[in-house]
């Protein structure tokens, strides 16, 4: 494993972070926490959760109640959040998360779900950092961090503004151009830089073919390139896998155990590939889900990123009925008003509304060809 020391503190958190988002049994705890026992006996000390993460938190708990006992000698780190607004239900959100993951104190607390800069101004304005700075004094807290879907512009602002110690923020292969403007912007000032979703939603590992010049080592797999390009950024301390299940954890640990620098010019040419043709993809962060119309948004644009990736209609169509269940003739591929709610939160800044009417217009034309 690789370790890396967290901003200004003698932290050395592994480069490799556990994302507790998406355990496969989510209902077994046992299983999810025998997963996460298996990361950390494996060399990952860093593992994030949130308390809106199913029972995350619950799974983690059982973990730690084992790893309690060697931590003195085996040190681990825990990040989880709360998004609340009001003194008392920050305070609640802690004293929940520490009981369910008996634990103490939480080592990277998150003011979670900045989705853009008023939603900040507005949670400071209502005193949510005053009672962070509150939890840290009193030993519950030991560094305050944030965690954001911001634009990399929006979020420098909000790192000159308050000295959070650490973002964690939505970077990847696909959508790093869409960031970069934030990741500088924690170099220089001395930020610790935490990512989430760094294969796309599991877009990049759903099209090995396409995103094969991710890999730069013979016998690479699209997913370790991917895990490899991040964990190259010098500017990251953490790369956050949202792992599923022992196979996922093996191939994220080959994937830091085996690394080699990439040599600068190789980056610079998946850069440049990737800037012209993947920037627009969805990353299925479900941020959009709040359609008034109870649209079904990420399962959309996820159909709309077979399209993009394919240029082939019919792929798309295959992806909303076979994948997502979704029946051409159902009227949630129609009944958009163009309020624009969606398009105000989605992390990526995607054109929504015109992905849906092209959505429309595609199935309208497959089901007047008469096609099944
Ligand atoms: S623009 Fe359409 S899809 Fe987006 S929130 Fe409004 S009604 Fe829903
Ligand atoms: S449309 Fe935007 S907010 Fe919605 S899932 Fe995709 S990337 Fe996330």
């Amino acid at each position: 494993m690789i370790y890396r020391t967290y901003g200004s503190t003698d932290i050395k958190v592994s480069a490799i972070g556990f994302g507790g988002m998406r355990f496969e049994e989510l209902d077994d705890v046992d299983t999810c926490a025998a997963l996460v026992k298996a990361a950390y006996d494996k060399g990952v000390n860093y593992f994030d959760t949130a308390p809106g993460y199913n029972k995350s938190e619950e799974s983690f708990g059982i973990a730690f109640k084992h790893m309690n006992k060697t931590r003195s000698h085996k040190p681990f780190y825990v990040s989880t959040k709360s998004s609340k607004s009001e003194s008392t239900e920050i305070r609640r959100d802690i004293e929940t998360s520490l009981k369910k993951m008996n634990l103490d104190y939480i080592d990277f607390y998150h003011c979670w779900c900045i989705i853009t800069f008023d939603v900040y101004q507005t949670r400071k304005a209502k005193g949510v950092l005053d009672e962070f700075e509150k939890l840290k004094a009193e030993g519950l807290v030991r560094h305050i961090c944030v965690s954001t879907h911001m634009t990399g512009t929006d979020i420098e602002k909000m790192l000159q503004d308050y000295p959070f110690e650490g973002v964690l923020l939505g970077y990847s292969a696909m959508n790093f151009a869409y960031r970069e403007a934030a990741l500088d912007a924690a170099e220089r000032l001395n930020r610790t830089v935490v990512v989430m979703n760094p294969l796309g939603g599991g877009v990049i590992p759903q099209h090995p073919n396409r995103f094969g010049f991710l890999k730069t080592h013979q016998g690479e797999t699209v997913v370790k390139g991917a895990l490899r390009f991040l964990i190259n950024d010098p500017r990251i301390t953490v790369t956050l896998v949202g792992l599923s299940n022992q196979r996922q954890l093996h191939e994220a640990i080959s994937a830091v155990e085996g690394f080699q620098p990439i040599r600068p010019e190789t980056i610079q040419k998946i850069r440049s590939s990737l800037q012209k043709s993947f920037s627009e993809l969805c990353t299925c962060c479900q941020y959009c889900d709040n359609c008034p119309q109870g649209i079904p948004i990420p399962k959309l644009m996820d159909a709309y990123n077979f399209h993009m990736l394919n240029s082939k209609p019919v792929d798309m169509i295959n992806r909303l009925r076979f994948h997502w269940g979704i029946e051409l003739q159902d009227d949630c591929l129609r009944k958009c008003t163009e309020c624009g709610l969606c398009e105000e939160t989605c992390t990526q800044k995607l054109p929504i509304r015109e992905r849906l009417k092209f959505i429309s217009k595609e199935v309208d034309k497959f089901l007047a060809a008469g096609r099944s």
